[in-house]
């Protein structure tokens, strides 16, 4: 419904615990920012591995009921945004295959570059596919490898994919934790008494009472059974690339992601913000909730009071059906709604964490103007968004994002605010420079740190013929 780009896929696995079902489902509750179309876990007893899948947010896929038929000690977890493959439940994840090394699940966060081209080979070489998602290849590098044992046929099917992965892989009896060796998605290890806790972000850890042990090292595979959790790093050493958009706008404010709380960046691209384009104005006003972050360290650091003078509607779940009515930019109204009192006669900061297409920013100013405010000046906690993403998140098509086409101050009077300002690019690097390791920033300099799919390197080769 708003013009954003779209979360990924959150995943967890947990290791050691009786009710390993049921603190799967808490877990994937945190998580239900990261997917909202689909929901599964999949859970193991030591003897067999069971699954059960479906659309909707995880509180509409599972029950009492269906959380009774999952019984065992070890399982794992996916909430899915489809990025790769279409929205329907056979590409609802965890997926289940039984083969020659045994019964496997496995949930992904992320998105493979070289899926096509390895969906390709293992077609020609007969292998018949159940789904349209890039994750279903590693099952079938899995099953096809000769390897002697799981543990070393895994670490050849994921030795073959390239792009971004954070995978949890569920067996009768052990769970498998693997992130790609550029880091780009999150993945968190935890404890909760015995049992051992991964998930893509520590607010999941922070619902089950788990304690934060450390990331699951880019390139690192972790293999956790009776015996105890085995460190294998198989890979040579890559740049790392974290996803910088999981700072600005991803995960939660109250997760630690790549070593540092995102609330203190997101706060911090406030106020490096304040600094970089101030505004003669009033007050500063989110556009909630995705500003709040950014507008607390604007007003902190500008000395503006900040006022919630736009109030978000929580409940519009997911099956609203927009009316056929013609009400003025009802798609933002039923949303959000403007608090007058606040607004009017006002010379107001709007922050913002990003401009996608521009539709929706032009909505909103228009509301806020129309709420009464004298002057709208809208702050960008993040450089103009110019390229798509390969590394799972779902982006509108390069011609769609407004920012690759237009200039800063097109896009104002696009949006008909008074002025316009983005965060620089160094900005946003200073923001999270304090955090561990190397950032991709691809989406806002089309520079990308891995190959991208076949298709975009043909777009990019024909750019390249048209530039000669
Ligand atoms: S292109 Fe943007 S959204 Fe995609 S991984 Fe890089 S920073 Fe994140």
């Amino acid at each position: 419904m708003f013009d954003k780009f779209r979360e990924e896929c959150g995943v967890f696995g947990i290791f050691g615990h009786p009710e390993a079902a049921n603190l799967t489902y808490l877990g994937l509750f945190a998580l239900q920012h990261r997917g909202q179309e689909s929901a599964g876990i999949a859970v193991a007893d030591g003897e067999r591995v069971r699954v059960s899948r479906a659309m909707g947010q995880v509180a509409e896929a599972f029950d009492e009921t269906a959380l009774a038929k999952l019984p065992g000690h070890l399982a794992i977890g996916h909430t899915r945004y489809s990025t790769a493959g279409e929205s329907t439940l056979e590409n609802a994840q965890p997926f289940l295959i039984d083969c020659a090394h045994g019964q496997i699940a496995v949930a992904h966060n992320g998105n493979l570059v070289n899926a096509e081209d390895l969906r390709d080979e293992l077609v020609r070489a007969g292998s018949i596919f159940q789904t349209s998602s890039d994750t279903e290849v590693i099952l079938h590098l899995y099953a096809r490898s000769r390897a002697p044992s799981v543990d070393e046929a895994l670490v050849e099917s994921i030795s073959q994919i390239r792009g971004a992965y954070s995978l949890v892989l569920l067996t009768k009896n052990r769970l498998i934790a693997a992130r790609d060796p550029h880091g780009f998605r999150p993945l968190a290890l935890g404890r909760l008494g015995e049992s051992w806790i991964v998930c893509s972000e520590t607010c999941a850890l922070d619902l089950i009472g788990a304690t934060y042990e450390r990331d699951v090292e880019p390139g690192e595979i972790l293999v956790i059974s009776d015996g105890g959790v085995r460190s294998i790093k198989p890979f040579p050493p890559q740049p790392l690339a974290h996803c910088v958009f999981e700072h600005v706008y991803f995960s939660r404010p109250d997760s630690y992601v790549f070593g540092r709380s995102v609330n203190e960046v997101r706060t911090d691209l406030g106020r490096i913000l304040a600094r970089e384009a101030p505004a003669p104005a009033d007050v500063v006003v989110p556009i909630p909730d995705s500003g709040v972050c950014a507008a607390i360290g604007y007003a902190e650091a500008s000395g503006l009071p900040m006022k919630m003078g736009l109030i978000r509607n929580h409940y519009i779940g997911r099956t609203f059906i927009q009316p056929q009515q013609s009400i003025r930019h009802f798609s933002v109204k039923v949303k959000l709604n403007p608090v007058r009192s606040i607004l009017e006669g006002q010379r107001v900061i709007l922050i913002d964490d990003s401009i996608v297409r521009g539709t929706t920013s032009r909505k909103i100013v228009k509301m806020v103007k129309a709420a009464g405010a004298r002057e709208v000046h809208l702050r960008i906690s993040c450089p103009p968004t110019v390229s798509p993403c390969f590394y799972g998140v779902d982006t509108p098509s390069r011609g769609e994002l407004i920012a690759s086409t237009h200039s800063i101050e097109q896009i104002r009077g696009f949006v008909e605010a008074d002025s316009l300002a983005y965060l620089s690019l160094e900005g946003l690097r200073g923001a999270v420079g304090q955090t561990q390791g190397s950032y991709c920033t691809s989406c806002y300099t089309g520079v990308y740190p891995v190959s991208v799919p076949r298709d975009e390197r043909a777009y990019q080769q024909l750019a390249l013929k048209v530039v000669e």
